[in-house]
């Protein structure tokens, strides 16, 4: 089957969460499983600086900058499109914003044109098949099919539902859609219009990246006011939970590591904590818990939760914290606080280090995650993959993932869990894992359960062809 994905980012090309390393990786398992797969995305600097790339074809548009449609390769023999359109994507910053992180005035025109690209290239593709677009950046490309009648199949997937890509009626005059979509049912969203919402409404299959995050939207707590089309859709919405790259993300083989460890010699994890908690500065003490946490610094990730409880137990020298994220500047400020109260103990770093995110896996004994609501979330998987238990909140991804240990299910339980989303139930959950660190043969049991446990992207990829050939895909 000829697979096209659109999307804004792609791992390792370019990054700024689980989006990328999705789109890294489901197309490469999913051409594993003998598909022909290619990723459509623009042509950012780091993107062209990363390798070799032929020119294809020139793309005309009219109102549109000079463009060119650009191709090279990705691992797994999947094929690479990038979109070089130097006025849009040519840009310093993030894929999304400037340097100051304040968002580009013409995002709607740079990533309608993305879409647009997606879906005419799709549509004009003798290979058939399905075009895949990812989050709101891609959201018009299945508008774009639609208002061209093709027959092509699409999937649109929901990774966040709360960014949408919302714009004004000026902006669609703008983008060459119908204005017929522009209504209830269509793409328009209380007076405005959104891209998120031209997914949900012209594509065949909605998906999102777990079982339980698709329940979850269906509400109004969740589902950012979108809750009411997909309910509408239920039938065509699926929960495909994310894969982990066990490439990437593997203790027995991380480069970034001092010393690799598996299930079996998770001993030798000790000398990964015993390096991080020299680089960051902690002391250095074996067998004091460790929390690690890798994230966007946003109200989204719940850590403003997480503050208080953190404080009082690094002021009883309970535990250690390591945190490396940025984000919201209130957050950012706040740990960076916590870190200058607690020196030896707590270390901040903000920015955004992928080596690091690695070594913290590594060497933590803990990673803490409590969104507030969470699509799917890897650092989880990650954490279980690495021995270093997670400590989540029941929500999305989080729920369908970790097993919380409730004191009789030593043999099957790979982390802890809480329901509400509140300091004093983190803290109590904090207690509950604190407790659990203190018996030793006890946490490393749990940890080897989740080790074991299989999170690769193999049965997410089967589950989207199988969806895909139900829309009609061929
Ligand atoms: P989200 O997509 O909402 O940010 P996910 O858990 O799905 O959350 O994915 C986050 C990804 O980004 C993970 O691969 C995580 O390791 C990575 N990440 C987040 N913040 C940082 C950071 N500051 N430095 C390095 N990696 C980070």
């Amino acid at each position: 089957m000829r697979i096209l994905h659109v999307a804004a980012e792609v791992h390792p090309l370019i990054k700024t969460g689980g989006l990328a390393d999705v789109v890294g990786s489901l197309p490469a398992a999913q051409a594993a499983l003998g598909h022909d797969v290619a990723v459509l995305m623009p042509g950012y600097p780091a993107v062209k600086a990363a390798g070799p790339l032929q020119f294809l074809f020139d793309l005309n548009h009219p109102g549109e900058p000079p463009a060119q449609m650009l191709r090279g390769e990705l691992a797994g023999g999947v094929e690479l499109l990038v979109l070089d359109q130097p006025y849009y994507f040519e840009r310093p910053g993030t894929p999304y914003t400037d340097e100051r992180g304040h968002g580009w005035r013409d995002n709607y025109r740079r990533f309608a044109h993305l879409g647009y690209v997606g879906a005419r290239y799709s549509q004009l593709d003798d290979r058939g098949g399905v075009l895949h677009a990812h989050d709101w950046h891609a959201g018009l490309a299945p508008a774009y099919l639609r208002a061209a009648l093709s027959d092509r199949a699409s999937c649109f997937t929901i990774h966040n539902i709360a960014y949408q890509g919302r714009y004004g009626v000026t902006e669609y005059a703008e983008v060459g859609l119908p204005g017929e979509f522009y209504r209830f049912d269509g793409l328009e969203f209380h007076g405005d219009w959104s891209f998120l919402k031209a997914g949900l409404a012209y594509s065949d299959a909605i998906t999102t990246v777990s079982p339980t995050y698709a329940r979850e939207i269906l509400t109004p707590e969740f589902g950012f006011g979108l809750d009411g089309l997909l309910n509408y859709r239920r039938g065509d919405l699926h929960g495909i939970l994310n894969g982990v790259d066990y490439t990437v993300w593997n203790p027995a083989s991380d480069a970034a590591l001092t010393q690799t460890y598996d299930a079996k010699t998770l001993k030798r994890k000790a000398a990964n904590k015993a390096a991080l908690q020299a680089a960051v500065g902690l002391e250095s003490i074996p067998d004091r818990m460790l929390v690690g946490m890798v994230s966007r610094l946003t109200v989204q990730k719940g850590f403003d939760l997480a503050l208080e409880p953190l404080a009082a137990l690094l002021a009883d020298d309970a535990l250690q914290l390591v945190l490396l994220g940025s984000g919201a500047g209130a957050l950012e400020a706040a740990f960076a606080e916590l870190a200058h109260r607690f020196p030896g103990r707590c270390a901040v770093q903000i920015g955004y280090d992928e080596l690091q995110a690695h070594r913290i896996f590594g060497g933590a004994d803990a990673t803490l995650v409590p969104s507030r609501f969470e699509p799917c979330g890897l650092t989880q998987m990650y954490g279980l993959r690495y021995g270093t238990l997670p400590i989540v909140r029941k929500t999305g991804g989080l729920a369908d993932t970790v097993t919380d240990y409730t004191g009789k299910n030593r043999d099957s339980a790979t982390g802890f869990v809480f329901g509400t989303a509140s300091p004093v139930a983190l803290r109590r959950t904090l207690g509950r894992a604190l407790k659990a660190y203190s018996e030793p043969a006890l946490w490393r049991r749990l940890a080897q359960n989740g080790m074991r446990q299989d999170f690769g992207w193999d049965r997410a990829a089967r589950a989207y062809i199988d969806l895909y050939a139900r829309i009609g895909a061929k």
